[in-house]
């Protein structure tokens, strides 16, 4: 048994744990006004193979609705990622958005950024977004339109971006690592802060799914190679950009072996870090299918049937994945088990066992045991509202207000335990950024915080 806390899904702390989803990832449509060759659902107009995405009807906006009031009953805090193929391209997703914000949900449009103009934009924020996540593949234009088979397709995504900056609605840049920009990972973080002005950069790495499957990955020694040099990008932009692994858990891994300059890392309650999909992650297809994870295309059912509460406590295949102590190979003997877990839709993508090791990781069991003893993670407890014992100044109850409300709870401890520490009585915004400042990585109180939080590995298409 790998030490640290108890094993995803072992018992009833693990089911209290995975109550909710604190993100879900909602593919709207499979149509696409870009063409990309990685694309994990297939979006666009050719013909599709596969039998996961045979279906390609879409929710109405009535139905959409219901989603939305599901959502909204079942778990209020969560982040509401919007997505697609595009989701702009639906004619409704300003009615979409502003029902969803109007239920108080975190909602996140997940975009290649192709379609932002200054007017959307400003539409998009006045009805209640609070972020945006674009893909950039690559510093040529040329080569990220051939990767996204769309000429300019990188312009209009930088304008995207420029726009995005003028009207004051934040985003995330996020890379999908392979041939085309291995050599170039640093330019492109410099590029996403100094630029476009990215608080935040994610690197995704391929998971085969959909177009995906067909588009050559890295090796297991080329991936360690990308996740070392991450680690160090993560590093130099420590406190300006938070930088992370995407669809990769055992970056963990590599972190733990960077010595003491990395981030301390982390698990979730449960034993579940890493790999969030279905305990604190889920998706849903366009047609209403519910999965653990949209880059895995095994479903637990429709929400055309069944509710969604029902489909996340119940579904056998919501509950399998869960146990983290019934993974197979080295990922079931695996000390970080309970802060990486391994690939889900890789494992599943590669050997057809979604419980199988993840293929890509080159970790030999037992050699970081030493490690993770020393260092014994705090289990995270996110979505748990925290009593207040401290007053706080209204300027610092607004800026709470701009982090996801899922993370709220564990940021008021983390800070009133701070201001006792060091004698502060009242919580003020001067208090909160001094806090901020001494963060290794801007993840809250910035002008925002990440637009998605930081559990999930898919904060939009990639
Ligand atoms: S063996 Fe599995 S659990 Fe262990 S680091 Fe690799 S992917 Fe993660
Ligand atoms: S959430 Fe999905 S893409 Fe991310 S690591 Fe888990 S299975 Fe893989």
């Amino acid at each position: 048994m790998p030490p640290g806390p108890e094993p995803a899904g072992a018992g009833s702390a693990a089911r209290a744990a995975f109550e909710r989803p604190y993100v879900v990832s909602w593919n709207l449509t499979y149509r696409c006004n870009l063409a990309c060759e990685h694309c994990y659902l297939d979006a666009g107009p050719a013909a599709v193979d596969s039998p996961a995405f045979a279906d390609r009807s879409e929710l109405s906006t009535e139905g959409c609705f219901r989603v939305v009031d599901e959502i909204a009953a079942f778990a209020p805090e969560c982040v509401t990622i919007l997505t697609g193929g595009e989701p702009l391209l639906r004619r409704d997703i300003v009615e979409i958005v502003r029902y969803g914000a109007g239920k108080g949900l975190w909602i996140v449009v997940g975009t290649n950024g192709v379609k932002i103009t200054q007017n959307l934009a400003r539409i998009l924020r006045d009805e209640g977004v609070r972020g945006l996540a674009l893909s950039l593949d690559a510093l040529d234009p040329e080569r990220h339109d051939a990767f996204r088979r769309v000429r300019g397709a990188w312009a209009n995504t930088v304008e995207g971006a420029r726009i995005l900056t003028r009207v004051g609605l934040p985003f995330i840049v996020q890379t999908t690592v392979g041939a085309h920009n291995r050599g170039e990972l640093g330019a492109i973080a410099e590029f996403a802060h100094d630029e476009l002005g990215a608080k935040v950069w994610n690197l995704y790495f391929l998971v085969p799914s959909g177009r995906g499957a067909f588009v050559s990955d890295l090796d297991r020694g080329e991936y360690d190679g990308v996740l070392a040099e991450l680690a160090a990008i993560q590093r130099r932009w420590s406190s300006r950009m938070l930088v992370n692994a995407k669809c990769a858990p055992h970056f963990v891994r590599t972190l733990l072996t960077a010595g003491d300059e990395a981030p301390f890392p982390k698990t979730f309650a449960g034993g579940a870090g890493g790999c969030p999909a279905g305990t604190h992650y889920m998706g849903i297809r366009p047609n209403g299918d519910v999965t653990p994870c949209p880059y895995l295309p095994l479903f637990a059912g429709n929400l055309r049937q069944h509710g969604l509460r029902e489909l996340w406590d119940s579904s056998e295949l919501f509950q399998k994945i869960r146990r983290r102590d019934h993974l197979g190979g080295r990922c079931g003997e695996c000390e970080l088990s309970s802060m990486c877990g391994g690939c889900r839709a890789r494992a599943y993508g590669m050997t057809g066992d979604v419980m199988a090791e993840d293929p890509l990781c080159s970790h030999v069991p037992g050699t970081l045991r030493d490690a993770v003893e020393r260092l014994r993670p705090a289990a995270v407890a996110y979505g748990e509202s925290a009593s207040r014992t401290l007053a706080w100044e209204p300027a610092a109850e607004e800026r709470m207000q701009r982090i996801p409300a899922f993370v709220r709870g564990m940021v008021t401890r983390a800070v009133e335990s701070w201001c006792e520490k060091n004698d502060v009585t009242v919580v003020t915004a001067e208090v909160l950024e001094g806090i901020r400042a001494r963060m290794p990585t801007p993840k809250v109180f910035g002008a925002y915080a990440t637009p998605s939080g930081e559990a999930p590995d898919d904060s939009s298409k990639a």
